[in-house]
């Protein structure tokens, strides 16, 4: 069923729209706002306040301001407070999906499953927080005790992309919260929506003033330049493209802050002779397609094994070419547009540049409709090596195919690339399967399935994907200093 202008204009009037600083929605200093888009359409949506430096350095004040407090706030309350974050967020799921929906473009049933899985960091966290804990031991060669324990970073600033705009928020704002750290967020320009109304969700939940501090803002370098100077701010944690995560890494490093970096991939695909071809269809179609191919975790070159290649591109470019494309908020919508033109103009050049070299489009291949971002779910088959459709991340619904014939040529294949974020492989053999996901240089991979992301697990990359694990055990390190405690024992 799709969802009616009243509805999407009674949701939006929900949704604070100012900056979040010290329990305070207040307006930027100098009166500035920047236009929200709605993809599909163009349309403005609303305007929320564009943060100056200023403003940012009245976050990063209300921040420094709640940390000793809520640092010493007992991990029960803190658990808790996750707790009613989550029941609320599941409570008002159908709002927040419509809110990701309108602002980044992905349908409905996507929408709603990043709401349930960024929901799921929320329980996962409040979890978590009751069990940090040190060690006790006795020094090896006696004379002393060796205690450790865990303590809060202290302010953090998290910067978020526009793909995920709730889940990659909750993803750091969980783990920070159970931690006992408090935070500056500063959620895309293009999706800031999603992070402002789970901010007054936090708030709602019993989150104390100044421990979450939100700023949204049109000019991000000079915002956040200042903050990563500050030497009250202790740790950065950035997701987004590889060449930002770098000029960050650099910035950060005059105050050597603490660092997670999840930046950009470009996922290998690896189809064996002896895969169940079906699933690896269906895991394709998981891996590329969701979010219209604008995830880091998407499956960006597919390289299928000559002994199965037809039967596999047959089954996809079916798949492919029965997609209905459109508006998420339409009942049926299965693919929605690209965030912004320029995006969609890359793809397309991508995609052109490759047919010049001899590649050939098997279904899709265009820009579609007269209004919104919309690209054709495509699928294109020889593509020649170093086609920016196979060394670059490519941010569409676009699938290239490139034929194998041995393994060791797939690993090779795979691991030729700068990124190293998640690897797909399918096939039914296990010595095969473990052989393959050991020697993927990669921080994840999917064995039998194109999706690999679960708050329970480590999500993170190697290479030029960065560093750091979001979820799991290993997410609520990120935000913990071990201190050590030498004891005398006479
Ligand atoms: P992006 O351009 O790097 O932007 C990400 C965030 O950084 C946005 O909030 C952006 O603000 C901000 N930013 C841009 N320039 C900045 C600067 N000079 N200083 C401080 N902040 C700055 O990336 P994107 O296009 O939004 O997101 C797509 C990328 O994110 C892809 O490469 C994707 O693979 C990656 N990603 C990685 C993961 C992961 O977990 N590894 C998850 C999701 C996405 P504005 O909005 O104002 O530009």
């Amino acid at each position: 069923m799709s969802v009616t202008a009243d509805r999407e204009r009674g949701v939006l009037s929900g949704v604070p729209t100012g900056l979040l600083v010290g329990g305070s929605w207040r307006e930027a200093g100098d009166g500035a706002s920047i236009d929200v888009e709605d993809p599909s359409t163009g349309a403005v949506l609303t305007s929320v306040q564009d943060a100056t430096a200023t403003d940012a350095a009245a976050a990063l004040d209300a921040a420094a301001a709640a940390g000793p407090a809520w640092a010493r706030t007992p991990a029960r309350e803190r658990a808790e407070v996750l707790r009613r974050a989550f029941d609320l967020v599941t409570a008002r799921a159908e709002d927040l999906a419509l809110i990701i929906t309108l602002e980044m473009g992905k349908p409905l049933a996507e929408s709603r499953a990043e709401v349930a899985y960024g929901a799921e960091f929320l329980r996962w966290f409040s979890e978590e927080a009751p069990r940090i804990a040190g060690r006790y031991g006795q020094a090896p060669a006696g004379g002393g005790r060796i205690l450790t324990m865990k303590q809060p970073v202290g302010p953090c600033l998290m910067i978020t992309p526009w793909n995920f705009p709730l889940a990659m928020g909750t993803r750091k704002v969980a783990p920070a919260v159970a931690a006992g750290c408090t935070m500056v967020v500063k959620p895309a320009a293009q999706t800031p929506l999603s992070m402002l109304a789970l901010a007054s969700i936090m708030e709602e939940a019993g989150l104390p003033a100044g421990v979450l501090d939100v700023v949204t803002t049109s000019s991000p370098g000079e915002v956040v330049g200042p903050l990563l100077r500050d030497p009250r701010l202790r740790k950065l944690t950035f997701t987004g493209s590889t060449p930002v995560g770098r000029t960050l890494v650099e910035q950060s490093s005059q105050q050597l802050l603490r660092l997670s970096m999840e930046l950009g991939g470009n996922a290998p695909f690896l189809v064996f002779d002896d895969a169940d071809v079906g699933a690896a269809v269906e895991g394709a179609m998981a891996a590329k397609m969701r979010n219209a191919g604008q995830a880091c975790t998407a499956a960006n070159r597919v390289y299928v094994q000559r002994g199965v290649a037809e039967e596999f591109c047959e089954g996809l470019a079916e798949q492919i070419g029965s997609l209905v494309v459109g508006r998420g908020t339409q009942g049926g919508v299965q693919v929605g547009p690209l965030v912004d033109d320029r995006a969609r103009s890359g793809v397309a050049a991508r995609v052109d540049e490759a047919l010049e070299d001899g590649a050939r489009v098997v279904v899709g291949g265009e820009a579609l409709g007269s209004q919104g971002y919309f690209y054709a779910p495509t699928l294109v088959r020889d593509v020649p090596a170093g086609s920016r459709l196979l060394t670059d991340e490519t941010f569409g619904p676009v699938a290239p195919v490139v034929v194998f014939d041995e393994e060791a040529e797939a690993v090779a294949l795979a691991n030729d690339a700068e990124h190293g974020l998640v690897g797909y492989l399918f096939t039914e053999g296990l010595d095969r399967g473990l052989r393959v996901a050991e020697s993927l240089e990669t921080g994840m991979v999917g064995l039998n399935t194109g999706v690999v992301s679960d708050a329970a697990a480590p999500f993170g990359g190697v290479k030029a994907s960065g560093y750091g694990r979001e979820g799991g055990a290993e997410g609520i390190e990120e935000y913990l200093e071990t201190k050590y405690v030498r004891v005398a024992s006479r």
